[in-house]
């Protein structure tokens, strides 16, 4: 089958974010950026921006 986007098991430790349930990330969609501009160097500089607090 050929699907448009593809999906994932996403495990996430952030305890606070409103999407997150047993460390599992129940958000519809998910979205990263970088921390500023169009890269990043390592993994602090790529933030999870669907993050919302509880
Ligand atoms: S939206 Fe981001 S921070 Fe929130 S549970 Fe999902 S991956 Fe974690």
């Amino acid at each position: 089958m050929n699907q448009q986007h593809p999906s994932m098991e996403v495990m996430c430790h952030v305890h606070n974010c409103k999407f997150n349930e047993n460390d599992y990330c129940f958000a519809p969609k998910l979205e990263v950026n970088p921390l500023q501009g169009s890269g990043a160097s390592n993994s602090k500089e790529a933030l999870c921006t669907t993050f919302q607090p509880r």
